[in-house]
């Protein structure tokens, strides 16, 4: 067997002929037609108000933190297993992060968890859709209702995926999106910031135009372009646009694959006595599954390396992720010190396995052996 990594980017197809199409076309700049395709297919897909594609979902989470003028002195309330960038935005503007922990049985932001975090230096709550399952966003919208908070959803993992029958990402006054190398639709480095409350369209454009009404002089809406806010080059070029393009048209067949890849894993591995040995994914009532990653939950920090060792030996790339923030070295000693127990487990105890377009059935079968083999499960 090849050696199997844990992920792979693809091509659908017209990736490089959308590519070569804009640079024929004299433009490959930022703010072009495969932009504004990119922009209707999600507005129109998704009902999102309004969509801007940025260079990664890092640079859209950046803008949604100027965008609701979160400073020095202001408090963000999120997911301790999450990554950095989710916290990053808001520590750039001065914030202090206040990190809550998962539920006891799923990686995402324990609801209940929240309320008595907030304070009145609370401005935002930042759910993380980990794995593509939905946090609870009635309950969230809720207290952002009734403390007067915005609600800013990384939706880094969660294209196509539902809250109740909401599209993720919709729900929010703003939400994000990436399009990196390991999600399901890619464009290498990509994102996008999701402006579902109205009020913050007209500055979201300016932002992403390096503080100018760029955007509006295009539309012919005033005669000359202006330096008008504060901003940076948040867009990408037209280059990744028409990659990204590419990927979209073909959303469908990308979720049927890894439809395909995520429920195999489910039905192999939930075999004789595996509920003694390992977790698998459990998905809330209220979310759907979008199939962007596939875990175990080994039962200690050892076993998982000894796992993740096993498939190695077989040239099979597991890995895992997310050390819970507040234990990072940066955040460490600014952390109230709270026990988040769960955010802990996850981050020793949770691995990935590979789950990426071209996996083979062949290969997939591999893994699922090799995995069972390990586990004594092999029938
Ligand atoms: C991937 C990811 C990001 C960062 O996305 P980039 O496009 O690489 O900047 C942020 N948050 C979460 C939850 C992610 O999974």
């Amino acid at each position: 067997m090849n050696k199997i990594p844990f992920n792979k980017p693809f091509l659908l197809g017209k990736e490089v002929e959308y590519i070569r199409e804009a640079v024929v076309s004299g433009r490959i700049s930022g703010d072009g037609s495969f932009t504004k395709r990119c922009h209707s297919f999600f507005q129109d897909k998704f009902s999102f108000k309004k969509c801007l594609i940025t260079t990664s979902c890092t640079a859209a989470l950046e803008m949604a933190a100027i965008l609701t003028e979160i400073g020095p002195g202001d408090e963000v309330i999120m997911p301790s297993y999450t990554f950095v960038s989710t916290a990053n935005a808001f520590i750039l503007r001065g914030a202090k992060v206040v990190f809550i922990d998962s539920h006891p049985d799923c990686p995402g932001i324990d609801e209940n968890l929240i309320e008595q975090q907030i304070t009145n230096r609370t401005k935002a709550i930042v759910p993380v859709h980990y794995a593509g399952f939905a946090c609870d966003m009635d309950k969230i919208m809720g207290l952002a209702d009734k403390y007067n908070l915005f609600v800013i959803e990384d939706a880094a993992q969660a294209i196509d995926g539902n809250y109740k029958s909401r599209p993720l990402g919709s729900i929010g006054h703003l939400s994000t999106f990436s399009f990196h190398e390991t999600k399901n639709v890619i464009s290498g480095e990509g994102g996008m910031l999701v402006v579902n409350d109205p009020k913050f369209i007209r500055r979201a454009e300016i932002i992403w135009e390096k503080g100018t009404n760029r955007s509006a002089f295009f539309r012919g809406e005033v005669d000359k372009y202006n330096w008008v806010d504060i901003g940076s080059s948040f867009l990408p070029s037209e280059i990744i646009a028409a990659f990204l393009l590419a990927q979209l048209e073909n959303l469908d067949i990308i979720q049927e694959r890894r439809r395909e890849v995520w429920e195999l894993y489910q039905s192999e591995l939930m075999t004789g006595s595996w509920e003694k040995q390992y977790g698998l994914p459990k998905i809330p009532s209220y979310s759907s599954n979008n199939y962007h990653l596939f875990y175990m939950i080994c039962k200690s920090q050892e076993q998982r390396s000894s796992l993740i060792k096993y498939l190695k030996a077989k040239n099979i790339s597991a890995v895992f992720h997310y050390q819970s923030l507040h234990k990072s070295p940066y955040y460490l000693s600014k952390h109230d010190g709270r026990e988040l127990r769960h955010a802990d487990r996850f981050s020793d105890c949770l691995v990935r396995l590979p789950l990426y377009f071209e996996l083979t059935k062949e290969e997939q079968r591999f893994i699922i052996d090799s995995i069972l083999e390990f586990f004594g499960l092999k029938k």
